[in-house]
């Protein structure tokens, strides 16, 4: 079983490059009956953004991601592990900082800005980049009474590891994703505790994935750099260290090339904004699957009617280089989702959404429900291959406005402009005519057919296509045109579902309604 866990530090919101990486980590845990948990990463006060921790498990939540431990201040079931919160933790860091500095492996460094920055400028300026920082710094060799009279004359300190160093300079590491890595090994004496007396994010969270158990860590390659300072951390503490897999950072289509994501300017760049267009978290976490496994989306294709959370996946198998988030492949892969869906499913799937994010098609849709998942059924019930046409929820006003008449009325949704361009509009007008007269909502398919052919045939369009083709000067146009035509009157579009499907939903009254309208 694998212990994996969301780390995040409370300075904004969770994006969709650390959203993917956060359901990788969920998969590895829950795939292998492990515990994915919750750790609060807050030991940079000044960063910290009001309510972002709450607002990433709120995201966490919508998408599916089960989190089996957490701080109880954020209603989490607490495991056995916690404090969850860095912050609360102090207590427990400053006794493995204690033992270090005992150990004479740490050491207070009282330097102040200005001697940093000579040493900083030393270093640029020597072109060093090795060597221990404490050769440049006395600190870290003074006497315990030198320590005594420098706290005694109040001066703020940070406490620094004293890098340990090995002869070789470099570190070889596997990582799970990338493979074998070998850096340059750390040489600074790096802060492990600031002059507030709170830990550093390097050492707060190697002793937190030490106790918490973790197994493995899964991020951003963004950390990859880190991972010489962590390692070795590790090593100072006698600590197991968990397997790393660093993943390279989701990439989108710019134009004709790829680039990363940017936080700041681009809105899609946040995972939240998925669900603010509507995309059930199920599609989108379907689209992760493939992008972490190539062998998934075969899979899926014999296994459409199981979740995805029933393939397994492997992450040394993942590709290294960063995945592409194609958009277009994500909107096939939701509509495959929402058209696997039942019409009472959508429904309230959708007046979920827009409850939140448009009250209008929530009013439309409640006003009288049953029709509403009539609607929905259109290509859905009646054949084995539903419609795919659906990708998000923000589409569906566009798609299905026109079966309400409080929509279609207002004067830019109805338009005549459709019509097919041979067939003038007081010819059109009689074809409507005609239509009202023998139209009886109790035919079936066939019966309706027939008579739309009849009308066709009156007005000198051809009944069915063969005839049409063979001698196409000898009509006005073909029974296609005449479905057009009564397709826009009902519709406003000529472009829609099957038109006997919309006829038998709308019900009689509106159908009647809209043919009296245009025809009259
Ligand atoms: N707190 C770090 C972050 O905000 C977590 C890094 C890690 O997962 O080790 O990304």
């Amino acid at each position: 079983a694998m212990v994996t866990r969301f780390a995040p530090s409370p300075t904004g919101f969770i994006t969709i490059g650390s959203l993917y990486a956060t359901f990788i980590s969920e998969r590895l845990a829950h795939q292998s009956d492990g515990v994915f948990y919750l750790r609060v990463e807050d030991t940079d006060k000044k960063r910290e953004v009001d309510g972002s921790i709450a607002d990433m498990i709120d995201a966490l939540n919508q998408f599916g991601i089960d989190i089996d431990e957490g701080p109880t201040t954020l209603k989490y079931e607490s495991g056995e592990y916690g404090p969850y919160t860095q912050s609360s933790r102090v207590y427990i860091y400053n006794v493995f900082i204690k033992e270090l500095i005992k150990q004479g492996l740490a050491y207070p460094c009282f330097c102040n800005s200005n001697q940093l920055q000579n040493i900083r400028d030393f270093q640029q300026t020597q072109k060093v980049t090795t060597g221990y920082y404490g050769q440049w710094a006395a600190h870290r060799n003074f006497t315990l009474d030198q320590v005594k009279e420098e706290i005694n004359d109040g001066k703020p300190y940070v406490i620094r590891l004293k890098s340990p160093g090995k002869i070789t300079g470099r570190v070889i590491y596997r990582d799970l994703v990338k493979g074998d890595i070998i850096m340059p090994e750390n040489h600074q004496d790096i802060v492990i505790m600031k002059s507030d007396g709170i830990p550093t994010y390097h050492l707060a969270h190697v002793i937190d994935d030490f106790l918490m158990g973790t197994t493995h860590v899964i991020r951003g390659d963004e950390w990859l750099s880190s991972i010489p300072i962590h390692l070795q951390l590790f090593e100072v503490f006698s600590f197991k260290k968990p397997e790393y897999g660093h993943i390279a950072p989701i990439m989108k289509m710019d134009g004709d090339s790829k680039r990363k994501f940017s936080k700041r300017k681009d809105p899609d760049a946040a995972a939240k904004y998925y669900l603010q267009e509507g995309y059930p978290s199920e599609a989108i976490c379907e689209y992760f699957m493939t992008l972490i496994s190539s062998g998934f989306e075969e899979w899926k294709m014999k296994h459409s009617d199981q979740p995805y959370s029933n393939y397994n996946v492997d992450i040394c198998k993942m590709n290294v280089s960063g995945a592409l988030f194609d958009i277009n492949k994500l909107n096939d892969i939701s509509k495959d989702f929402v058209s696997r869906l039942s019409a009472e499913e959508v429904l309230d799937r959708v007046l979920i959404w827009a409850q939140k994010y448009d009250i209008q098609l929530y009013n439309l849709l409640t006003k009288d429900k049953d029709y509403s998942i009539r609607i929905f059924n259109i290509g859905r019930s009646s054949s084995n291959k539903p419609r795919k046409d659906i990708a998000k929820w923000s589409e569906v006003k566009s798609f299905f406005v026109y079966f309400f008449d409080e929509m279609i009325d207002s004067p830019t949704s109805r338009s005549t402009g459709d019509l097919p361009k041979t067939i003038p509009y007081g010819i059109a007008k009689q074809l409507v005519n005609d239509y009202l007269e023998v139209y009886d909502s109790n035919d079936d398919r066939e019966q309706w057919f027939e008579k739309v052919k009849d009308i066709s045939e009156k007005h000198g369009f051809a009944r069915d296509m063969k005839l049409f083709k063979k001698n196409p000067e000898d009509y006005q146009g073909h029974v296609g045109d005449v479905a057009t035509i009564l397709r826009i009157t009902l519709t406003g579009r000529a472009n829609t579902p099957d038109l006997y499907d919309i006829i038998q939903t709308m019900s009689d009254d509106r159908v009647r309604n809209r043919l009296i309208k245009f025809s009259s």
